[in-house]
């Protein structure tokens, strides 16, 4: 009952606007920085920690994202899932439950799973994967370019967005071949109909590269890091008065 989500906002290339958020899982510390989930996800992975925690995680970035359409702001919630999770019998059900007790529409929830995640269990993990789509949430294939798994293979998850790993992005201008990288991925979400989504954008030479390459959604510290909730609201606060009225 400890762990707590930080937000970090997901904007629009086209408007500027913020259209959703990523949830990512912090151990706070009295009187310390909190400990990164890079420490614990692993840790909870190998002792049968993984399946509470991505609940608790699903409850709490489902419960926030209730209380942002209760205050009128219709954010798309971003969420990671480990390996272990897509093969949890009654996962797809859970999540189903979990979004209509909280009436948040599927379509507003994106699963984040990474190549390796997918790979780790390729048969099982396409039928469920295939299930959540039924459902109607959105899955993003997340660190997209660092995994091992085949084009081919790839091409055919029933995903709905590509999210190009940040050490890529991290790399635009500075490294031709992240340069070639993060252009044929854009190329290929055109091309397959999937949304892209960019990690990791730290400067504007980053923001003009991608923006000049069409990539549809932007995510770094150059518009903010994770905030915890409170800051989170603020922020969004801030960002909606900054929009043009409807
Ligand atoms: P990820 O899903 O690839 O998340 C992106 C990481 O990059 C986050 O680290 C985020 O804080 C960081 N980041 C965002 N923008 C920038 C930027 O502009 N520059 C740089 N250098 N970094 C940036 P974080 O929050 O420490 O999370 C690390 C990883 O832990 C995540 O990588 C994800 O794989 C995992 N994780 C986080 N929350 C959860 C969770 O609830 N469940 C599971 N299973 N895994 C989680
Ligand atoms: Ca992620
Ligand atoms: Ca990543």
């Amino acid at each position: 009952g400890e762990l707590v989500l930080y937000y970090q906002p997901q904007i629009d290339l086209a408007s500027g606007a913020v259209i959703g958020v990523e949830a990512l899982v912090r151990w706070p510390q009295a009187g310390s920085t909190p400990i990164p989930p890079d420490e614990f996800i692993y840790i909870a992975e190998h002792t049968g920690l993984i399946r509470p925690l991505t609940r608790l995680v699903l409850d709490l970035a489902v419960a926030q994202a209730k209380r942002w359409r209760d205050q009128g702001r219709d954010l798309r919630m971003s969420l990671n899932l480990s390996p272990h999770n897509l093969i949890e019998p009654g996962i797809v059900d859970t999540i189903a439950a979990t979004l209509a007790a909280a009436s948040v529409p599927p379509d507003r929830v994106m699963l984040e799973l990474t190549e390796s995640t997918v790979m780790a269990n390729p048969k099982r993990t396409l039928g469920v994967l295939h299930e959540l789509r039924e459902l109607g949430v959105g899955i993003a294939i997340d660190d997209f370019g660092t995994g091992h798994s085949s084009l081919a293979y790839l091409t055919t998850l029933p995903a709905t967005e590509l999210k190009i790993d940040k050490s890529f992005v991290l790399a635009i201008g500075a490294d031709p071949t992240a340069d070639s990288i993060v252009r044929s991925v854009i190329d290929l979400g055109r091309n397959l109909d999937l949304g892209v989504i960019a990690e990791g954008v730290e400067t504007v030479e980053q923001q003009a590269f991608l923006s000049r390459l069409g990539c549809d959604t932007l995510q770094g510290y150059l518009y903010s890091k994770p905030m915890p909730f409170e800051e989170a609201l603020a922020y969004l606060k801030a960002e909606q008065a900054c929009l043009p009225s409807q």
